[in-house]
């Protein structure tokens, strides 16, 4: 008479698809019993047993064998005993041995004179079937994934969330506040001033954020380390990876790729120009227009009345070689030349709403234009679609069977696809870039030489750093080339071309003649050339004294409103100069320009 252990397991007891319930399985043991000899122990696991040596009962159950408390096994099914390959191999070994005298299921018996593969691969099996599970699992991961998911924990700014249809299905959404004011970190990255340590330390102090707090953790300002790995990840660019791959997601882009890749090149830039701690606004700016050296900055303390004091900063060409020359400029006159160029591009506010007013309502009546080619190209794209899939199913109905041309025209196929997607992609971004554009030079044009005058080092750096591509210092002619940014050159020329047309419409007021405020100007600069205005401007003194109306153009619509004008302004046509520049260029949006 054999004494049996008799041992059930189901792995979860929540799951009832595939398992029997233990109950049901000690009930058919137990019928089993009678003909075969007394049951020794019953015992009942609820565990998996994928993982070895996690089964306290079962690791009892071989104890008692061991010791010979029991001599055989009685059990559902073989794979209720192991479903890994060490358990499975104890168990076949103790078998091999004649510790276990049988293995007795409903459906088979192992003695241990008997071949033992059959076991092996019962528990084989298993464990392939843990391996298949979980490549289901990985496979199901990977068609979300597909189709844009995101399964991992939502990066800072976004939320996970369930599907309201399918509660199985995680979604991503923007979490707010933080969505909004990570895109605030986005233009400051954007206007390639700031390092993400400091844009993490001004999101924290000045703007409060926090991070979202979870059950275990946040709550916490952002850090450096964090902060960085935000402005890499391009999550926030509307992409979701799984596996080294790249998708477009289905959550919500904080950036368009464009501005991402324009970080990532300030990013990569970083070392050269935020390397050193910068005590000067200016440093890294200017380049020696004699020996092309970077422009360097000292701080020397000078005497003030009374005994004290007071810094001066003075502006050189770094002159590493001792080639050049130590001769240069205070920071004063530097900051008093970039003031003249800047208020060589400034518009004053009615006519900059006038003038953008009317340049969005041209770009308007282009964007109808586009949208006519985009529905057309969503069409083709239509057409591609359907050809793809009718050459999927005629290859599966087996009524293409040469696998070369089908692969072959799988490719056009999918070349197709991918050439008319890009195009789609540059017509409406091309659009939504050139109206940014557009709003962004117009903000720049009213605001940035007052912001500029008011600003501290910081501000006064970032707006000097969009005013123009390029400066070039030339110490001992005590001057400095000013290349300024073509689409501010462009906005400022739009805004005359309005105000000309303005004036041509309703003659202003009586004015004294030649009493028109041109000087300094662009309206008597040089005609439009592709690239960048280059420009000198001679420093001179800087303060509240220097700031009139006179250097501002569009002084003939002083006292007026915009809203009186605006009724009465015709449609005027952008030039193409203008057009190429909000095309081509990249302007990035200057932080707390739209709060005055
Ligand atoms: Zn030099």
């Amino acid at each position: 008479m054999l004494r049996y252990a008799l041992y059930t397991r189901k792995s979860d007891e929540r799951r009832e698809v595939t398992e029997k319930s233990t109950s049901e399985q000690l009930a058919e043991c137990r019928a089993l019993a009678p003909g075969l000899g007394t049951i020794a122990r019953e015992f009942v696991e609820s565990k998996s047993a994928k993982v070895p040596d996690v089964r306290p009962l079962f690791r009892e159950m071989i104890r008692q064998i061991k010791a010979g408390e029991a001599d055989a096994i009685l059990c559902w099914k073989v794979d209720r005993l192991a479903r890994n390959m060490k358990e499975g191999g104890e168990i076949a070994q103790l078998l091999i041995d004649g510790k276990i005298k049988e293995i007795r299921t409903p459906h088979a018996c192992y003695r241990p004179g008997d071949n033992i593969l059959p076991l092996v691969l019962e528990t084989a099996t298993s464990t392939q079937y843990s391996l298949d599970l979980k490549i289901n699992v990985v496979r199901g991961l990977s068609g979300h994934f597909e189709r844009g998911g995101w399964n991992a924990r939502a990066p800072q700014g976004y939320r996970n969330n369930r599907d309201l249809v399918n509660p199985k299905v995680g979604t991503v959404v923007a979490d707010e506040p933080r969505f909004t004011l990570l895109r605030k970190g986005w233009d400051m990255m954007l206007t390639g001033a700031y390092g993400p340590g400091q844009v993490a330390k001004m999101l924290s102090e000045v703007y409060g954020y926090r991070t979202r707090t979870t059950v275990s953790r946040g709550g916490t300002p952002l850090s450096r380390s964090y902060a960085y790995k935000i402005f890499t990840n391009p999550f926030y660019a509307g992409y979701t990876w799984y596996m080294g791959q790249l998708r477009p997601g289905v959550h919500p882009a904080m950036v368009t790729e464009a501005e991402f890749g324009r970080v990532q090149e300030i990013l990569g830039m970083s070392t050269v120009t935020h390397a050193h701690v910068r005590e000067f606004a200016y440093t890294g700016l200017m380049r020696c227009g004699h020996c092309g050296a970077q422009i360097t900055a000292e701080l020397h303390q000078v005497k003030a009345a009374g005994g004290t004091t007071k810094p001066y900063r003075f502006y050189r060409c770094a002159d590493s070689k001792g080639m050049c020359t130590k001769r240069g400029l205070s920071e004063a006159k530097v900051e008093a030349a970039i003031e003249r160029a800047l208020a060589s591009v400034t518009v004053e506010p009615e006519l900059c709403a006038i003038a953008q007013e009317n340049l969005l309502r041209s770009l308007k009546g282009r964007s109808e234009e586009a949208s006519v080619i985009y529905a057309q190209q969503n069409a083709a794209l239509a057409d591609v679609e359907g050809q793809q899939s009718r050459l999927v199913s005629m290859w599966l109905r087996g009524l293409l069977t040469d696998e070369s041309q089908y692969k072959a025209m799988e490719a056009k196929l999918a070349r197709e696809k991918r050439n008319l997607l890009l195009k789609t992609g540059a017509c409406r971004d091309e659009l939504e870039r050139m109206r940014a554009n557009a709003e962004a030079g117009f903000r720049y044009a009213e605001y940035a030489r007052q912001r500029f005058l008011a600003g501290d080092a910081k501000r006064k750096r970032e707006i000097a750093k969009v005013l123009a591509a390029e400066y070039t210092f030339f110490g001992p002619e005590r001057r400095i080339e000013i290349a300024v940014k073509p689409l501010l050159c462009e906005v400022v020329r739009y805004a005359q071309s309005v105000e000309q047309g303005l004036r041509a419409e309703e003659p202003p007021p009586d004015r004294p003649a030649g009493n028109t405020p041109t000087k300094n100007t662009l309206a008597e600069s040089k005609p439009a050339k592709s690239g960048s205005e280059l420009r000198t401007f001679e420093p001179q003194k800087v303060g509240p004294g220097s700031f009139e109306l006179g250097q501002k153009v569009g002084g003939v619509l002083c006292g007026r409103t915009a809203e009186t004008v605006l009724g009465i302004c015709c449609v005027q046509a952008p030039s193409l100069a203008l057009l190429e520049a909000l095309r081509s260029e990249f302007f990035p949006e200057i932080l707390g320009f739209q709060s005055s």
